[in-house]
Parts: C-alpha cells; structure tokens; sequence
C-alpha cells in the first residue's frame, strides 16, 4: 500500500518564497512507487491549500490556489478536510506530513505541535528540537551549556533598545567591539541581519532588527570562511562531509543566498582532516544540544585570522532544493537527493512509532 505523504510549503514567513523553491524540488523527487504525493500550499495569510498547482499558483499569485482545506485533528484519521464538508465530501487521511517552511510559524516547532497534538507522524525535529533551533538566544545558550565554542554576544530585548538605547550601545561597545552583527533571535535566511562597523551603523542595524522580533543577538564579527554539516539521523546521528560557502556579498545575506548566481559552494570544503573531525564531532554535538531529530544543517563560521573554529547555528529545517548545501553534502557522502528523502521520512517515522 502506498502511503499519503503531504508536503506542506509556503507559510506567514519572510521565507516564503524559498520555502515554495524547496518543496518543488521535493515534490518532484519523492518516490511515487512508495509515496502519493500531495502538496499543501499556506498562503501569506497563514489559509491552507491543496493541489498539485498550488506552488506555482502561490509564486503568481493566482487565487484560489487549489482547494481550500483545514487540519482535521482527528486520532483515528488525522488528515485533510475540504471547505465544503457539508456537501459530503470525506476527509482525506495523511500517514505522514512533511513541513517544508523555513523561519517562524514552521521551523520553529508550531506547526509541529499541530502534528503532535493530532498524534500523526511528520518528517524532521520535533516541538522542542525545532522552537531552540529557531531562537538564536536560546540556541546559544544550550551550544553553551554542551561546551561548543561561539563567538562572544549580547541577548537585547526590543523594549531595552527602546527605553535605554545609550546603555546597550554602551554594552556593545565595551563588550564586542566592532564591527558586530546585529541579528533578530527568530529568523533565518540572513532577513533582519546586518553588520556594524561604527556606533552609527549599529543604531541603524538596530532599528532594522526589532522590525522583525521583539528580541535580538548581537555578536562579535570576525573575518570568516563558512563551513556547514549536514546531520542526519533520530538517537543515532551521522554527519556528512563538510562544505564551504563563498558568498558573493560582503557577508552571506538573503540576497546572496538567493538572488545572485555567484555565491558558490565548494563541497566538499578544502579543509584539512583533523579539521573535518572537529566539524563533524562539533555538529552531531549541537544536534545532540537541542535534541535534534531527523535532519539539520549545522553551520559554523571558522576565523581566518586564527583559524578557530566557532558554532553559529543549526537550522532544523534548512534549504532544501535538490542544489542546496544540506542535500548536496549528503551526495557527496554517499546519499543521493531520492534516497535521502526516503530515509528522512522513515526517520520522522521511525520517531512517531518509538513514542507510541
Ligand atoms: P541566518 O539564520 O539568518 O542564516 P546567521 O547567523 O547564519 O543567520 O547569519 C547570516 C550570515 O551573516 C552568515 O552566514 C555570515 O555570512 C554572517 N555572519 C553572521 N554572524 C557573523 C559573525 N559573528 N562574524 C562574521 N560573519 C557573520
Ligand atoms: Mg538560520
Ligand atoms: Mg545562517
């Protein structure tokens, strides 16, 4: 019997659009001799959609963007239901769900308690896993509490900025120095980011960041070569071969992430072995850090002056396109894009069945 997996993609998130570009690539290499494939598309307003145009139609802007449809909660046949449920429709069951959103409101752990609350399985971290994934304060606190190095930095909230401005620059500048990064604690693709290189400049990356949370992290910046791992795995967890990012920007912001065609990746990264060591036992530890479950992408930001090596982040559900850095590195160990998906499944899984 084939199972029903729905992937779901889009979002309220200034991740939209990448998210759509990560759920296309899915989509179009899940194994349709194991899987029946549904796309559910969230629409900026947060509404769900059905369909296999729904991608497409929500990169246009085409309403309606398929068939309008909730979450049906329900234990005996979690699923799908359409609008017009009175008209006698059924509701579709789902075996499992496979979130695709990237930023708040789906790597974060919401929608994955959705899921939890419904008892259905769905692919990648968990609730707890996903929510510290997605917040950079919280997430430097447990990489501190497991020993993993990371550049010095600053928790500030909204409101702090608002009523004592003078006192946080005066933080900054006594503890950090410049220049630093000024990011907002819940988001990702390089949105909300910016570096300072003097007081006047940090007041501006400050403005910019509470437009996007009500708490920020500030960091020491450092002259940086960008090595990722991707991790894979539940209680047993593998890492793959490191990989490098050479941004074509000044720093790796949303724009050379996205937009221009020179940010390359060099997998695997030029690195000596010991070096590749030190990346792989530091990423499975950071996974391990927020209790991490089926996928993540560590990355971490290695001083080219003193050839430290620093944890930056995890993300828990990172670029997925069948030529982003997470998929890549996995081919490049071993497991080409089809076969990861299938494993990555199993793995979501493989943890529903272990809470049962
Ligand atoms: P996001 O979750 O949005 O990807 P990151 O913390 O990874 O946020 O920051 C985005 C980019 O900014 C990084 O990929 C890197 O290019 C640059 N960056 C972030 N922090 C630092 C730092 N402390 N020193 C140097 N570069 C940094
Ligand atoms: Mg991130
Ligand atoms: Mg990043």
């Amino acid at each position: 019997m084939k199972q029903t997996i729905a992937v779901i993609c889009g979002g309220r998130s200034g991740e939209h659009e990448v998210s759509l570009t990560s759920a296309q690539s899915i989509v179009n290499a899940l194994d349709r001799s194991r899987f029946n494939v549904l796309t559910i598309g969230i629409d900026r307003r947060g509404a769900w959609w059905l369909g296999p145009e729904v991608i497409e139609k929500l990169r246009k802007g085409q309403q309606p963007y398929g068939r309008r449809v909730y979450f049906l909660p329900d234990p005996t046949c979690p699923g799908l239901v359409e609008e017009n449920i009175a008209g006698g429709q059924q509701p579709i069951p789902i075996d499992v769900f496979f979130p695709v959103l990237h930023g708040p409101n789906g790597e974060d752990g919401t929608i994955q308690g959705l899921f939890e609350t419904a008892n259905v399985p769905y692919v990648g971290c968990g609730v707890l896993a996903s929510a510290c994934g997605m917040d950079k304060a919280i997430m430097k606190a447990l990489f501190a509490q497991s020993g993993l190095r990371q550049l010095p930095y600053l928790v500030v909230l909204r409101s702090r900025w608002e009523s004592a401005r003078d006192q946080v620059i005066g933080d900054v500048e006594s503890r950090l120095g410049y220049p630093c990064f000024v990011k907002p604690a819940n988001m990702g693709s390089s949105v909300g980011i910016s570096k300072a290189a003097n007081r006047a400049e940090l007041v501006a990356a400050f403005d910019d960041a509470v437009r996007y949370d009500r708490k920020l992290v500030v960091e020491k910046g450092i002259n940086v070569r960008e090595i990722e791992v991707s991790v894979l795995g539940n209680d047993e967890v593998a890492a793959s071969v490191p990989g490098e990012i050479v941004p074509a920007h000044e720093f790796y912001d949303y724009d050379a992430k996205y937009a221009a065609a020179d940010s390359r990746l060099l997998i695997p990264a030029p690195l000596a072995a010991d070096d590749v060591a030190t990346f792989q036992e530091m990423a499975i530890r950071a996974f391990r850090a927020v209790d991490g479950s089926g996928l993540s992408r560590v990355d971490f930001l290695f001083d080219k002056d003193s050839g430290e090596v620093y944890i930056n982040e995890i993300n828990t559900l990172p670029g997925f396109t069948s030529i982003s850095m997470y998929p890549k590195l996995w081919e490049a160990t071993g497991i080409p894009y089809e076969e990861l998906l299938s494993r990555i499944v199993d793995l979501g899984l493989a943890r529903h069945r272990e809470k049962q």
